[in-house]
């Protein structure tokens, strides 16, 4: 956790234009388990290996995009810290009741300089990853498509990446993990408040609150594969990959889902510590950066985003 008492990423409001046509794509070919539907019709689901009862909830909207990226916190305390902490930073909170969005406890909502909205809350209803916790064995039975054991991370876009930096670190409590510099400027910074060599990414544009891409964590490179099989099988539109990143070393694969938002299945990557330095990348070798094997930038990678 970071050391303010952020644990991981919880879960992610995604705006879908078709519920149905969303859900069929999130449940057969990505493989989420849907755990649940409240009355205003958002889709609930979990990838296998989660024990809490959602880290992805499709909305239905007239625009895709990111609605909310919700962190959990370890408790009730932290979160009422970090509500105060937030506050003297300059930036408004707002609270929201237990039970306000299914299965969750209390939520602190603000917004980033980048103009992105997050949440964070301190209990979610647990509801198991299909195995007992006592001798439980290694796979949960009766899974579909790619089926990712995690939502891993976020990767957003907006003007102020500093901001949004500094508020993750400065009162979030995250490390920077890695950067690219033009000349003097962060145009993207990567934050981890765990192991993993990141748990959110901002990624400069002149925009506010948009959306690069929500990734889901597998165990390996053959599991990448597996799900570039999948992509092409089930006509799921392909961007690149699989191949690797140079920030983060993480094996990867980009494709759409069918409202136009970028999914990520990714692997491996370093273990962080919070001894260890922080990796800069110049601007001028952000081909290599982005995609270690290709050393070419993808038009559409920096210019699509929802
Ligand atoms: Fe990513």
């Amino acid at each position: 956790m970071s050391s303010q008492g952020v644990l991981r990423p919880g879960h992610v409001i995604i705006r879908v234009l078709d519920i149905q046509e969303a859900r069929e794509y999130y449940v057969n070919v990505l493989g989420l388990i849907e755990t649940d539907q409240d009355a205003d019709g958002k889709v609930y689901l979990k990838a296998w290996d989660e024990h809490d009862h959602h880290s992805v909830v499709l909305q239905e909207a007239d625009v895709p995009g990111l609605e909310v990226m919700a962190f959990k916190v370890t408790d009730d305390a932290t979160l009422k810290n970090l509500t105060e902490k937030i506050e003297n930073f300059g930036i408004k909170t707002e609270i929201f009741a237990s039970n306000t969005h299914l299965a969750t406890g209390e939520r602190v909502r603000f917004t980033a300089p980048t103009g992105h909205v997050f949440e964070l809350y301190a209990y979610k209803e647990l509801v198991g990853n299909g195995m007992p916790v006592v001798n439980p064995g290694v796979k949960a039975p009766n899974l579909k498509g790619i089926h990712p054991n995690n939502f891993d991370h976020c990767a957003l876009i907006g003007d102020d990446v500093d901001g949004s930096y500094r508020l993750f670190v400065d009162v979030l409590g995250f490390q920077l993990t890695e950067r690219v510099m033009a000349g003097e400027n962060m145009i993207a910074a990567f934050l981890s408040c765990s192991n993993k060599p990141h748990d959110v990414a901002f990624i400069h544009a002149p925009v506010k609150g948009k959306l690069h891409h929500v990734s889901f964590a597998v165990d390996s490179w053959a599991h990448v594969l597996n799900a570039a099989d999948k992509i092409a099988e089930s006509e799921v539109p392909h961007e690149i990959g699989p191949t690797r990143h140079g920030i983060t070393r993480g094996e990867t694969i980009y494709f759409f889902d069918p409202s136009g938002n970028r999914n990520e299945i990714f692997s491996g990557g370093y273990l962080w510590y919070p001894d260890r330095p922080a990796l800069t990348w110049t601007a001028d070798e952000l081909p290599k950066a982005l995609f270690f094997h290709e050393r070419k930038l993808s038009e559409t990678f920096l210019s699509v985003m929802t």
